[in-house]
């Protein structure tokens, strides 16, 4: 069950056992930083309680992930999951005059109590996910508060924050709190691997400074990949004179992993043109994979980019 999720064994274990016992909650608080499968953990378990294919109550596969309530679930269409969340402050026509960023007000918590107690569209459960919950108004938690004293079967309230202070206590009386911790440096690393193809180098790099977060390695790995994107091109485009060139190396050669990673991202572009005109790039893809062997022993980074960026320039342009 939750094989989706990287670690959480103790969020996975705590939900799982409510479910194998139909012991389930009406209100769960999940609390843990950004990015590390908060709201994940709340889709999943959307689907294992909705598949209309294995059973929750009587199987540990988790949900099938192929009928039609998963399919629609995977799609963010599903009728019975509701997202309550700024996005649907700024759809919604009940919170007019409420569509501010920094608040998520009571008409937006009135908004989602008519479904509440509306009948499910798909008879089954109904999942609300309410996110960020410390961005609630006083107002919005005390309009809250009575749907928790009062909730209709089979619904289920996920509420998701950061901290648990930012919660009001009668708000936590009523909600079953589960901790979600940062991941493990070794769980970031394989996941850029697996996922975004990027080398084992660059992954261990922004792990170094992902702080536990899926969803921030991720934001780092865009931002170097964009920053980084460019000097193909930069370097490609016209002549530029050598002190530039070092200029532009020493920038980008602080440690061996940027080194790595800027090269990585140069020899991506690289392919691109070479697979246009390979005849024009043949000797650059060659020198590119050369100087990447060098990078990973001991050779001095800055020199080694150095040496690449003045052949890329001279050689094209
Ligand atoms: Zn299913």
């Amino acid at each position: 069950m939750f094989k989706s999720i990287i670690a959480q064994n103790r969020a996975k274990k705590i939900i799982a056992e409510q479910i194998k016992n139909n012991k389930i909650p009406h209100a769960y608080l999940f609390i843990g930083e950004d990015g590390i499968g908060k709201k994940k953990m709340a889709i999943e378990f959307t689907k294992i309680l909705n598949c209309t294919i294995n059973d929750y109550a009587k199987t540990d596969l988790g949900a099938c992930n192929h009928c039609a309530a998963c399919e629609m679930i995977n799609k963010d269409a599903y009728p019975d999951l509701h997202m309550i969340n700024f996005e649907k402050q700024e759809e919604i026509p009940e919170t007019e005059g409420e569509k501010t960023k920094t608040k998520l007000g009571i008409n937006l918590i009135r908004y989602m109590q008519k479904y509440v107690y509306m009948k499910s569209a798909e008879g089954k459960w109904k999942i609300f996910i309410i996110e960020p919950a410390e961005k609630l108004t006083i107002d919005a938690f005390n309009s809250l508060l009575k749907t928790l004293e009062e909730p209709p079967e089979h619904t289920i309230l996920i509420l998701i924050a950061k901290h648990r202070e930012t919660i009001p206590t009668t708000i936590l009386s009523r909600t079953q709190t589960v901790f979600f911790q940062p991941l493990p440096k070794d769980e970031i690393i394989k996941y850029l691997i697996e996922q975004h193809s990027i080398s084992e180098e660059s992954a261990i790099k922004i792990a170094e400074d992902a702080e536990g977060s899926i969803g921030k390695a991720e934001t780092l790995m865009l931002n170097t990949q964009n920053e980084y994107a460019t000097l193909w091109k930069e370097l490609t485009r016209k002549k530029i004179p050598t002190v530039d060139l070092l200029e532009k190396s020493k920038q980008v050669s602080r440690d061996r992993e940027t080194a790595i990673s800027v090269l990585d991202m140069i020899i991506e572009n690289a392919m691109k043109s070479f697979r246009k005109e390979p005849e024009k790039y043949i000797d650059i893809i060659e020198k590119l994979s050369e100087h990447k062997i060098y990078l990973t022993r001991n050779v001095n980074p800055n020199t080694v980019l150095d040496n690449l960026f003045i052949y890329i320039n001279s050689k094209i342009v």
